[in-house]
């Protein structure tokens, strides 16, 4: 019997030993098998993307960048210590505010061109809502009232609402005019916004 418990406590640690290598050996198997690409400025900003999230202080509008692995630690912001908000939640900003984020942003950006008197645009706020705290970090999802900022409509040339504009970098990089499902809507998402 003491055998036996002997051997099972030898026994408990590389049962998870061999599970740790494997993920060790593929890591260092995919970094070895692109050589090229890994001294590339997209791989670096990739890899960059998965260890580091990033989330607008709701207080300040300064955008923090937190380590994945810190991100359940209750983070605050490096320039006003307020609590950040690490929910992914949409934030409502105005013109100025919106061309500041978009501009200097190292995640990409979803804004949210509505309008209160908007149907289209209401049914649209809880599939926004999801979509942006299932992609917390890793994605700044921003909502603009067109009725307060009309300028908003008139620099990006938005003629019908909801608008959903995708910035990757500062620019443009998708526009999607009207609600989508929420399962397409999510695919247009991941393809224009986490796609290497
Ligand atoms: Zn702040």
């Amino acid at each position: 019997m003491r055998l036996e418990m002997t051997l099972l406590f030898d026994g408990g640690p590389p049962s998870t030993r061999p599970r740790r290598r494997a993920v060790s050996r593929f890591a260092s198997r995919s970094l070895r098998g692109r050589p090229s690409r890994g001294i590339d400025g997209t791989e670096i900003v990739h890899k960059l993307r998965c260890t580091m999230h990033t989330f607008r202080c709701v207080q300040c509008g300064a955008l923090n960048r937190v380590p994945e692995k810190r991100v359940a630690q209750k983070p605050i912001c490096g320039q006003c210590k307020a609590r950040l908000d690490v929910s992914g939640a949409p934030q409502e900003v105005d013109a100025s505010e919106l061309e500041r984020v978009v501009a200097s942003s190292p995640v990409p950006v979803l804004v949210d061109v509505w309008a209160p008197w908007c149907g289209p645009c209401r049914l649209a706020s809880p599939v926004v809502g999801r979509l942006a705290k299932s992609r917390a970090g890793l994605l700044i999802v921003l909502k603009v009232n067109s009725d307060q900022h009309p300028e908003v409509s008139a620099k990006h040339r938005i003629s019908g609402i909801p608008a959903f504009l995708m910035f990757r970098r500062g620019v443009e990089a998708a526009r999607q005019v009207g609600l989508l499902p929420e399962a397409a809507f999510a695919r247009w998402v991941d393809g224009f916004a986490l796609a290497a």
